[in-house]
């Protein structure tokens, strides 16, 4: 299998919708929250595809690299800044340098915040990478799927239904 950069994120958001998304069960089609991320995208950047190339490298695609600067920015429509975001573009560096491209930084962009923030891959990250790797490896062969999350920290998930569906509100 191929981990890609969505799946170095779900990594950190909850191991139960990284098993469901890498093994094929999807329900991203039935959420607004989804819909509202694509929105973020083309509101807030109209000129991009002028700009900036898409990129497809190691299974996983970068939309928006400025190749001159060697930067990759990475939109996302969270009212939060969160860790899975900074260990997806730290990903998305590691593939251009495992292709032999060094140099490459990430800037994360907020637009709803009106933030942005820079990402670099430290030396230590690459190890933390290669072994974040192995276990997302691990996870999605295992046929077993992993426990969920508490419900209250489900957040918008699209896999909600799936997962809670036919239980009280109470739990
Ligand atoms: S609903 Fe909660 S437990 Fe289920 S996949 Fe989403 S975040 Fe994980």
């Amino acid at each position: 299998m191929m981990v890609t950069g969505t799946l170095i994120n779900l990594y950190h958001v909850c191991k139960r919708e990284l098993w469901l998304h890498a093994n094929g069960v999807r329900m991203e089609h039935t959420s607004d929250v989804v819909t509202e991320g694509k929105l973020v995208h083309e509101v807030s950047y109209p000129q991009r595809t002028a700009k900036y190339e898409e990129v497809r490298i190691g299974g996983s695609v970068i939309d928006y690299y400025d190749s001159k600067a060697k930067v990759i920015h990475e939109i996302k429509k969270s009212a939060s800044k969160e860790e899975a975001y900074v260990w997806q573009v730290k990903f998305y560096i590691y593939l251009f340098e495992r292709e032999g491209i060094e140099g490459v930084v990430g800037i994360l962009e907020y637009p709803l915040l009106r933030e942005t923030q820079q990402v670099v891959l430290e030396d230590a990250d690459r190890k933390i990478l290669d072994r974040m790797i192995m276990e997302i490896e691990a996870i999605v062969e295992d046929e077993a799927c992993p426990e969920g999350l508490s419900k209250r920290k489900c957040g918008q998930c699209s896999y909600f239904e799936f997962c809670y569906s036919g239980e009280s509100e109470e739990e």
